[in-house]
């Protein structure tokens, strides 16, 4: 008799049940956003913004909703070996204008020889989450770092920003569902993070000193490169 397997086998009930929830809600949700889009389209000024606005609305809801169907299921359909320098030119790719609305600046360094394995949409979507709040974290003109290399078996990743940082407090609650000092925060984009690095076999710890900045330091197992 094993009470933990018992404890897995309702994880993954659960799981399952949140994961289907969130799928079938989310359709609707779509639907009714294409119709506010029609309507939108055909009407004036005032009833204009009011759509727009619901929209935002339900756009919130459907990202906290794939959040959470990230988190019930963050498997790893697709595991590959990541080259890392091809993950974060897609990354920085994908944010450098969102940093350089800031004036802040995103710097990589990551050498070509450097493999993990896993899942290229989840990792980013890890990395994505942790950099954007690095970017919010900048008043006006800052950077972010990113470098990576390799140690005793592991990939280690670093990503550091010179932006407002955090107290103790608040570095303990990092990862905690809801936890935002944000006016538009969900609280949800670390939690997700800290999931899909747990699936990913990895480790993640965060250092951080109110007004100076905050680092990021991630591992994984090390792969190599698969001959072609
Ligand atoms: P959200 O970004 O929606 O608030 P997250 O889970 O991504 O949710 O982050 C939770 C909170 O952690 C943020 O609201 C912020 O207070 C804090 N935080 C995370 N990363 C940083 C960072 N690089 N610098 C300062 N604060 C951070
Ligand atoms: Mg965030």
């Amino acid at each position: 008799y094993n009470t933990r397997l018992q404890r897995h086998e309702k994880m993954e009930i659960i799981s399952e049940l949140a994961a289907s929830v969130a799928h079938e809600v989310r359709n609707p949700l779509q639907v009714t956003r294409g119709f506010l889009q029609l309507l939108r389209e055909t009407s004036e000024d005032k009833p204009k913004k009011y759509l727009g606005l619901a929209m935002e609305e339900l756009d919130r809801a459907s990202d906290i909703i794939t959040d959470f169907l990230t988190f019930a299921k963050p498997q790893l359909d697709d595991v590959t070996i990541l080259r890392l320098c091809d993950e974060f030119e897609h990354i920085q790719g994908i944010l450098a204008p969102m940093a350089n609305l800031q004036g802040g600046d995103i710097r990589v360094q990551v050498s070509d020889n450097l493999y993990i394995s896993g899942n290229s949409s989840k990792l980013k979507q890890a990395f994505v989450n942790i950099v954007k709040n690095s970017i919010e974290a900048l008043d006006s003109a800052g950077t972010i770092e990113i470098w990576a290399y390799s140690e005793s078996g592991e990939i280690v990743i670093h990503v550091k920003d010179n932006g407002a940082g955090m107290d103790e407090n608040e570095l303990s609650r990092l990862g905690e569902p809801y936890f935002s000092s944000k006016t538009k925060g969900t609280g949800l984009g670390l939690m997700v993070t800290f999931r899909i690095i747990e699936v990913m076999r990895g480790k993640i710890e965060f250092k951080s000193k109110k007004g100076a900045g905050t680092e990021a330091i991630v591992r994984f197992p090390q792969s190599t490169a698969v001959d072609s």
